[in-house]
């Protein structure tokens, strides 16, 4: 049966697949790799443990599989007789025919991600005692194999001291670096590149043609640019706008990644730093935000931040030399500091942006926090002088809630000043409470909204300030009062931690206001904020701005809240009181 009838009765397979390499000569970029396991074949001197590092999707598991399918190969001795003529693995033979079903009794894959303990690998030295039973050698492949554990390494290297000569390991992995050296030295180590560009389109080509996939190649282009030269990503984007699309088109391309194009990137960058919040807004509402990846957005704006900076200086980006005209008329009037401060803010989040998963609130509230700015911007030059400041790593925004309002709120209907000044006297007679914790937590709600009719008052806060639902009950003695002052004596308080910017029903009535408040420095943060182990105990205490209260961290629970803290409102621990 030759490669492409075999193919032909897998189709129920996925490409990715259905087109993994059976034989060295459809391994593709790693030719340089392929060539010395070939050389290893033909003179039939093998290493006892290779060892295969590189990036995901570059080729490490087929080529190893490919590999064990050699060794085993009936043909073997015909190879080394008449390499050119034929090759290994036959692909043919009754070993070659088990490998390929996957019952290779001679061939054991392991997933070291799932098998990290130290019984397992005492389970493959036990088992690789016993002679193979079909080919010339037991080969174990052992995936991921960074993810075993010391004690598994240990026990491993056991066996690498004095291997049985009938068994052959191959380690892969995508982190050479977190496998002890004791067992790096002891094997023979091959690297796999990310495939190349040109292989790989030609490959991508290939596929499409014989599947009989409708491909534009500017698509295949941007799908090799976005998969990093990873072929199994490569085939698996095409897969999945084969599916989405029938036609495997730029656009198509650019949907199923959930990436905008750059023209419309660039729209957005206009009205980020030139905008008011509500032309944001409707702009996000427009493209349908939430259906784009988060992550591509926040790298794609560092992108085109990154570009702005060097047109701010003259210097074309070549990176983005296609849209240096467009990016100028963009800027015009955005001055090379407010772009600085912008970058800051967004690297201010960077640590929160990682961990949350409500990466498109997140984004939202740091846009709108750039756009606020932008009504203050024409007279003022868009940043206070402490944002120049190469040395301070944080932004330093006004505290005053007042400066941010302004001129944004001209925008919206005059009947909303009477509920933003309720809330904004609210904010202030909170400060009065000298509950910094509880004001910061205020300060945070996004969209507020009160229902006359009904006094009823309803917060929008970012998902991820879920966790402050708790503090806020535990609290509301102290700002409930403060609450009925400012609104009504029957308001009810609805705080919704969904992240999302409320719709405003005509007669209801809404004001913005801006978001987290960066005042201290975030290095004094990373500087202190690590906890001392029991053992030492050498710090017993926290002064925090925030909660203005001394925090005892030997108190697990305590110390789990001020982490949390600590993260949504970052740079707020100044001092630790040595006991
Ligand atoms: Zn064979």
């Amino acid at each position: 049966m030759d490669f492409l009838s075999l193919i032909m009765n897998t189709a129920n397979l996925n490409l990715a697949r259905k087109w993994r390499s059976r034989n060295f000569d459809q391994i593709v970029g790693q030719e340089l790799s392929i060539r010395m396991l070939k050389n290893s074949l033909y003179l039939n001197q093998y290493f006892p443990v290779y060892l295969f590092s590189g990036q995901r999707g570059c080729g490490k598991t087929t080529t190893a599989r490919v590999f064990a399918a050699a060794i085993n190969c009936e043909q073997l001795d015909g190879f080394r007789k008449k390499p050119k003529i034929s090759p290994v693995p036959c692909l043919e033979c009754s070993s070659c025919k088990a490998m390929l079903g996957g019952k290779h009794p001679d061939f054991i894959e392991i997933d070291a991600a799932s098998h990290t303990g130290v019984d397992n690998v005492r389970q493959i030295i036990d088992a690789s005692q016993l002679l193979p039973l079909m080919g010339n050698k037991k080969i174990y492949l052992i995936d991921e194999a960074h993810m075993l554990s010391k004690a598994a390494f240990n026990a491993f290297l056991k066996i690498l001291e004095e291997p049985p000569s009938s068994v052959l390991f191959i380690l892969a992995t995508t982190d050479p670096q977190k496998i002890i050296d004791t067992v790096k030295s002891r094997c023979f180590r091959l690297f796999f590149k990310s495939v190349a560009h040109t292989p790989l389109l030609g490959h991508l080509k290939n596929v499409c043609n014989t599947e009989k996939i409708a491909y534009e190649d500017a698509a295949l282009d941007l799908i090799i640019k976005e998969t990093e030269g990873s072929v199994r990503d490569a085939l698996n984007v095409v897969e999945q706008v084969r599916f989405a699309r029938g036609r495997v088109t730029k656009d198509a391309v650019l949907h199923v990644l959930g990436h905008i194009d750059d023209e419309r990137m660039l729209k957005f960058f206009e009205i980020l730093i030139q905008g008011s919040s509500k032309e944001l807004l409707q702009f996000l509402q427009m493209i349908r935000f939430d259906l784009f990846s988060a992550e591509f957005m926040w790298n794609k704006l560092i992108e085109i931040l990154r570009a702005a900076l060097w047109v701010s200086n003259g210097v074309t980006p070549e990176w983005f030399s296609h849209y240096v005209d467009a990016l100028k008329k963009v800027l015009h009037g955005c001055s090379v500091s407010r772009l600085n401060s912008i970058l800051m803010l967004f690297y201010s989040y960077e640590n929160l942006f990682l961990k949350t998963t409500a990466k498109h609130s997140l984004l939202e509230m740091i846009f709108l926090q750039v756009t606020q700015k932008n009504a203050g911007t024409s007279n003022d030059s868009g940043s206070s002088p402490a944002s120049c400041n190469a040395a301070s790593p944080v932004i330093q925004e006004e505290n005053s809630l007042d400066d941010d309002i302004d001129e944004d709120v001209q925008e919206e209907e005059i009947e909303e000043e009477g509920s933003s000044s309720q809330w904004k006297a609210f904010l202030s007679s909170l400060d009065a409470l000298k509950e910094p914790l509880l004001s910061s937590i205020f300060k945070n709600g996004t969209a507020v909204t009160f229902d006359k009719e009904r006094a009823a008052l309803a917060v929008t806060f970012a998902k991820q300030f879920a966790f402050f639902q708790e503090t806020l009950n535990e609290m509301k003695k102290l700002w409930f009062p403060l609450l009925q002052n400012s609104f009504a004596q029957n308001v009810t308080f609805d705080p919704q931690f969904t992240g999302q910017q409320k719709k405003i029903e005509p007669k209801i009535e809404k004001i913005t206001k801006p978001d987290v408040k960066i005042s201290a420095s975030n290095s004094t943060t990373q500087k202190c904020f690590s906890r001392p182990t029991k053992r030492t105990q050498k710090f017993q205490s926290y002064t925090t701005l925030v909660a203005g209260k001394t925090i005892d961290i030997t108190d697990s629970d305590v110390w789990k809240k001020a982490t949390m803290i600590a993260r949504y409102f970052s740079g707020t621990f100044s001092e630790i009181n040595e006991a």
